[in-house]
């Protein structure tokens, strides 16, 4: 079990929010819910989170929000070429 030290690290949302690649083909209620609607799992939950006093770099983390259990963290490239693994 691990924990991130807010103090080196800062939280930036939720992860893997996919941009709708024809943003004019997307319903105005489809582009809201894209800006705005995020998830509030209460157990594991995907975020992206900062070296914000370091390096500077996103990465992405699997953390519990019950009692911030740090399942796996992963390089933003990482994420992105598991996504594309489980695509094709
Ligand atoms: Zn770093």
């Amino acid at each position: 079990m691990s924990y991130l030290e807010e103090e080196d690290y800062s939280y930036a949302g939720e992860a893997l929010i996919a941009r709708p690649s024809i943003p004019e083909e997307v319903s105005d209620e489809d582009w809201g819910d894209y800006l705005f609607m995020r998830k509030n799992p209460k157990g594991k939950h995907i975020e992206q989170w900062q070296h914000s006093s370091g390096c500077r770099k996103f990465f992405v983390v699997e953390r519990s929000t019950i009692d911030n259990t740090i399942y796996s963290s992963h390089k933003m490239c990482e994420t992105q070429n598991r996504l594309n693994n489980e695509k094709s």
